[in-house]
């Protein structure tokens, strides 16, 4: 049977990608142990540079959970921020990335930022700002692609 990881397969494969990622976890793993995380000072232009803001609470408190099966714990699947393993019968927390955490865990993370600490799928936000620049990122994109269609049909 295939294992957890292979199922969602979401493995980073660049180097960058694995920096990334291990930073996100990392952080997360120093917010539950306590440590005050400084996530910079409050810029509108640079969202680019620094973690988006705190997932909306409305989301969070929202966020199904589930209940660990006695296959998932056979197999050792694993909180990814504490690393311990989970237990046959514990409530964890399932994001819509399917990655599973415990509330303890995942909670504190999401208010701070809103992205999933091993994929970095974002949530919603309450931040207007954020959001517009998140709906401005998404414009440019599909203009992007609609020259390079456009430049496509032009000189093939
Ligand atoms: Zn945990
Ligand atoms: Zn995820």
């Amino acid at each position: 049977m295939a294992s957890y990881f292979d199922e969602h397969d979401c493995e980073p494969t660049n180097p960058e990608e694995q920096y990334r990622q291990n930073a996100l976890l990392e952080l997360a793993r120093s917010l539950m142990q306590g440590m005050d995380i400084d996530l910079g000072p409050f810029e509108v232009s640079d969202w680019d540079q620094r973690l988006p803001p705190p997932a909306a609470r409305a989301v969070t408190q929202n966020l199904p959970t589930v209940v660990i099966t006695p296959e998932q714990a056979d197999k050792g699947l694993k909180c990814p921020v504490c690393l311990l393993e989970f237990e046959e019968q514990e409530t964890v927390r399932k994001m819509p990335c399917e990655h599973l955490f415990h509330s303890s865990c995942i909670l504190p993370w999401l208010g701070k930022t809103n992205s999933c600490p091993l994929c970095r799928l974002e949530l919603p936000t309450d931040n207007k700002e954020y959001e517009e620049f998140r709906k401005d990122k998404e414009r440019r994109k599909q203009k992007e692609h609609r020259l390079e269609n456009l430049h496509g049909a032009m000189y093939t």
